[in-house]
Parts: C-alpha cells; structure tokens; sequence
C-alpha cells in the first residue's frame, strides 16, 4: 500500500523533521477519497480483527507517540472505533510509579503485551524512556544511549514470538500545537485536557524534536518499523493510521480455524 512505504523511516535513515511537511496529505483530498477511505477501513479492520481473535496467532501491538497534543488520544478514539473491546487492549504510559522505577524501564511494558488474538495499543511507551528521560536528564547519558540497542532486542524478540509491532509518531508543527493547546484552555470541554507541565515541555520543543529525530533513525528496523504521519490535518492523521494497520492485518491475513473434528458427523440434538 501507498502510503505505508511512504510514511515508513528507512532503518538507519537520518530523520530531519523539519523536512517533513506536517500538513502533507500525499494526494488524498478529505472531501471524498479521505473519509470514505476510512469509513471502509473501519469496517474492514472490524472484520480483519474477528479473524486475528479467533486464529489467535498473532498479536499486534500499535505505539503512538507525539508531542502534546498531536492527537494520540484522537488517534484512538476514531481510528478504533469499530473495534471489538474484548480483543483490543489501550494501555496508556504515565510517569512511572515508585514500584515501576524499581525496576528496569522495559518491565512495565513486557507485562501489558498483547497476547495472541488481540490488538494492544499503547499511548506512549518504552520510548519515553529514551525521549523524556533524555531531555529532562532523568537518568545519565550513558544509560539511556544503551537503550536504543536494548529496545531493538526487545522488540526483535517480541517479533519473533508472534507480535507485530507497528509504531506511529504523530507530527505536529509547534504552531499547530500552539493552537491546540489553546483550544484545551478556551474551549471547557477541553479544559481537562490541559496541564501545566505541558507549557514546560513545549519550551523544550527543540530538544525533544532532535531526541525524536534519533530514535526514529536508530529504533526502526526491519521487525518494527516507525511511520512518521503528518499530524496538523486530524482527519489525515486517522485516515493514515487506519490504512497502515489495514495493510498490515491483510498482510498477516489471518484465518478461521479449521475444526479438530468432523463436523458433518456430529448432530446437536
Ligand atoms: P499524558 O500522556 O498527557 O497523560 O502525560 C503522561 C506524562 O507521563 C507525560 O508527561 C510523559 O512524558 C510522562 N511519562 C510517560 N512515561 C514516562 C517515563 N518512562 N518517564 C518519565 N515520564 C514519563
Ligand atoms: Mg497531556
């Protein structure tokens, strides 16, 4: 599909996201092949999902990451949409928990893997680990430069035990997400959305956007590939994601179990 080798980072391929136009559509035109592409993408990885659950080989397991307000949560909430909960797990990463920093970053993550069947996505994730740690200084140089090979392991490792990971970095532009969080104080059903914190870390934007620029360029392989979507435009951002993981569960093209047993020969009476 089109748009998933477009999107996709090159393993080993320097990121320059000032290069990339947040507001690229690739072609796609909202009024029409936009919406109605996602229509019949929801209801096709509704579909596709009922046949991953039940041949229960796979897991695949989506990470969304993205500065403030770049749409992780509107991510989920429109591209999930048509969903079965019982096979789709949302896993949310906060500020690690006094017994999480007790043990080693990738211990919180490994717990909450998808299981075979199901679709897990994570609104932020181990990445954090080699992003916020970085700039705010949360642990020395030395220790988080060693994450990039831990996390291709880690991920590597997962692969090959039956785990597909697609991982989205929604790119927004620091206008864009001027914009939005002024939304989150003017607009009260917004309100809620908004912390503080938030003003201190766009302060840092720069930074963040070179350790981005980073693990995007180390971290996405062959196994476990980064996709940078244009984020300024929402409803390109939903239609992009939903068409990636498309592709990617047609790929996977999972089947219904055949029967153990010969089914012409039992009656239920
Ligand atoms: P939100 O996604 O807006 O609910 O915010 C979650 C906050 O948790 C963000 O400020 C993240 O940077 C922070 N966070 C998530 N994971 C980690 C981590 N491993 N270390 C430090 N802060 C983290
Ligand atoms: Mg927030």
């Amino acid at each position: 599909m089109k748009l998933r080798k477009e999107l996709m980072v090159k393993p080993g391929r320097p990121v320059v996201l000032d290069k990339l136009d947040p507001g690229n559509t690739f072609g796609w035109e909202k009024s029409d092949a936009g919406t109605k592409r996602l229509e019949q993408n929801t209801a096709r990885l509704a579909e596709l999902q009922w046949r991953l659950f039940a041949e229960s080989r796979h897991a695949v397991l989506i990470i969304l990451q993205g500065m403030d307000a770049s749409g992780k949560d509107g991510t989920v909430r429109h591209v999930m949409t048509g969903l079965n909960p019982a096979s789709c797990r949302v896993q949310s990463f906060k500020v690690p928990t006094d017994e999480e920093v007790r043990h080693d970053y990738l211990w919180r993550i490994h717990k909450v893997i998808p299981s075979h069947g199901e679709i897990g996505v994570f609104n932020r994730s181990h990445y954090e680990d080699v992003l916020v740690a970085r700039v705010r200084q949360l642990v020395p140089k030395e220790i988080w430069k060693r994450r990039y090979n831990q996390i291709n392991d880690f991920e590597q490792m997962l692969t090959e035990n039956g785990v597909t990971i697609l991982k989205f970095f929604l790119h927004i532009d620091k206008a864009e997400q001027c914009d939005r969080l002024r939304a989150r104080l003017s607009d009260s059903t917004k309100n809620w959305k908004f912390e503080r914190s938030d003003l201190d870390v766009r302060r840092q934007w720069d930074l963040y956007q070179r350790a981005y620029e980073d693990a995007l360029r180390r971290c996405s392989t062959k196994w476990a590939p980064w996709f940078v979507v244009p984020a300024n435009k929402k409803w390109f951002r939903n239609l992009a994601v939903s068409e990636i993981l498309r592709a990617t569960l047609e790929d996977l093209n999972p089947q219904f179990p055949k029967p153990l047993f010969d089914v012409t020969k039992i009656r239920v009476t």
